[in-house]
């Protein structure tokens, strides 16, 4: 429910140091953090963060953000990350189980992202977003509930960048058809074909390295993958 929500009124606001106290530095309350990196990825529910997990240390120089709703799971991820990089501060820098970046690059917020996406990016400012194994009752909500929707579109539209990705992964036929619909009807997104992809780790990472991916995998089940690329906006 809203009111229980921390969001800022606009992305200027929000205090990234708090997330990425590596990358940005904590000032006094009337002066704004600087810092020349911004969050460029958004694991749009992303659960209990397996993809940030697996990805973090692939991209250390890219910093990542899971967005999740539920405040017991933000809780755990939070923790988690907050473990990991306790635990790769203490290893010696040669020691094999040393990763690169040290997770300082990804975190995760509370956040209802069909509410709030703008609240917390400035346009353009993503350029990956990833819609993983989400609405597992797809069938029973109304349209209007939905994570993929064509309203809800032009907003991802907005805060991703001209040539930026949105992947979308399901277990679920009936919401792969309904998310791949949408996202090609919409003028702003352009349909990737799945053979560019299959060499992309970061699709791999997206289809395996999630919690669901794996629940999904263990079961044998199938999965379907659209991604679409941001166009660039119109000239008008
Ligand atoms: N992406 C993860 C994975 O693959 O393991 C989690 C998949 S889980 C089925 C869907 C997640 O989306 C849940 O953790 C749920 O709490 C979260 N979620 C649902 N609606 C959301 C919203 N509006 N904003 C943020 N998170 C949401």
């Amino acid at each position: 429910i809203d009111h229980e929500l921390d969001y800022p009124k606009r992305p200027e606001e929000m205090d990234w140091a708090t997330h990425y106290p590596q990358y940005f530095t904590s000032t006094s309350s009337d002066d704004t953090p600087t810092s020349s990196k911004q969050v460029e990825w958004a694991d749009v529910g992303c659960g209990f963060g397996g993809l940030l997990m697996a990805l973090a240390p692939m991209f250390p120089d890219t910093l990542m953000l899971g967005m999740e709703i539920r405040m017991s799971v933000t809780k755990y991820v939070t923790d988690r990350i907050a473990a990991t990089r306790q635990a790769q501060s203490l290893l010696p820098a040669d020691s094999t189980e040393h990763q690169s970046g040290g997770f300082q690059n990804v975190s995760v917020i509370r956040a209802n992202s069909m509410k709030h996406m703008p609240n917390f990016f400035k346009k353009g400012q993503l350029s990956k977003m990833f819609f993983l194994f989400p609405d597992p009752h797809f069938k029973n909500r109304k349209h209007k509930a939905r994570i993929i929707t064509t309203a809800l579109i032009a907003e991802y539209a907005y805060v991703l960048r001209p040539g930026g990705i949105l992947y979308t992964v399901t277990d679920v036929k009936d919401l792969h058809e309904w998310m791949a619909h949408h996202l090609r009807a919409h003028p702003l997104f352009t349909p990737i074909p799945n053979e560019d992809l299959v060499d992309d780790p970061i699709l791999k990472a997206a289809r395996t390295a999630t919690e669901e991916g794996r629940k999904v995998e263990r079961n044998k089940g199938d999965k379907w993958v659209a991604c679409f690329t941001r166009k660039e906006d119109p000239e008008d």
